[in-house]
């Protein structure tokens, strides 16, 4: 697939390189069947298009205090930027910088983008038992074949560009290329997310990472560990002491399925 094609990452990895905490979002093309579970009233807010920062704001801030429920302090501290050339293959980013959020964005931006980006910034505030709630119902679904397959295929793209940022910039073309095979693989009957998770468990362990220790460089594990201590210190909770770095990664896999599904219904729900 395009998408895996090392040229094509590299514009992505710039923006997501500068925070480790970043997920990426690709455009969601395929219009699907309504769902009956979308709150009637957010279709119309995801099929509005912004067409500079300042609508992107305004959208964004009311999509916000939807998925919220409230525009509290937090919320309301969460910047707009425009991601420019920076965003690459992804068209919004949701990241924390010096514990607040960022959602950077596209020059034009719709609703449903808008509410992706605006899910990663409310699931980056669960509480850990929330979180894995979330985790344990996804990957259930994903193994029961129960998850759409295109979207399945978002959710696997986003997470491999932000796994892929994780590492060291030498690895960008290999990394991509490992975790494509791993999720095709013939050899096992189990969920694309499940096969993501075996083939990262070992790939974030042995291949080097983006960020540098004292004692020399780090792995991909390591990224994701800090990356982690950056989660949970936006969302002003302790880490809990068996979130490890693979809780962190599962997590930011998870998110990114539930982000194109709640996008999606909301989109389909007019
Ligand atoms: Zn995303």
């Amino acid at each position: 697939m395009k998408i895996t094609a090392s040229v094509a990452f590299t514009g992505a990895l710039v923006l997501l390189l500068a925070a480790t905490s970043a997920s990426a979002q690709l455009p969601l093309i395929h219009p699907v069947t309504p769902r009956v579970d979308a709150i009637p009233g957010d279709a119309w807010l995801c099929a509005q298009v912004a067409t500079n920062l300042e609508e992107s704001t305004l959208l964004g801030r009311a999509i916000l205090t939807r998925v919220q429920g409230t525009l509290d302090e937090r919320t309301s501290r969460i910047q707009f930027r425009r991601g420019g050339a920076r965003l690459g293959e992804a068209i919004a980013a949701f990241a924390v910088e010096s514990n607040d959020g960022v959602i950077y964005v596209s020059d034009s931006t719709d609703g449903s983008t808008l509410l992706h980006e605006s899910i990663h910034a409310a699931m980056a505030r669960l509480t850990p038992e929330d979180a894995m709630r979330e985790v344990t119902q996804i990957l259930a679904a994903d193994s029961a074949g129960q998850l759409e397959p295109d979207l399945v295929d978002l959710a696997r793209r986003s997470f491999t560009l932000s796994f892929t940022a994780s590492a060291n910039p030498e690895l960008w073309g290999l990394v991509p290329m490992v975790l494509t095979s791993a999720a095709f693989s013939e050899s096992s009957t189990a969920g694309t997310f499940a096969r993501l998770i075996h083939a990262t468990d070992s790939a974030a362990v042995t291949l080097e990472g983006n960020i540098s220790k004292g004692w020399g460089r780090a792995t991909i594990a390591d990224a994701y560990d800090e990356a982690a201590t950056i989660h949970w210190r936006y969302a002003g909770l302790s880490r809990p002491e068996w979130w490890s770095w693979r809780e962190e990664r599962t997590f930011r896999l998870v998110g990114e399925a539930l982000a194109y599904q709640r996008a999606r219904r909301c989109a389909a729900s007019d």
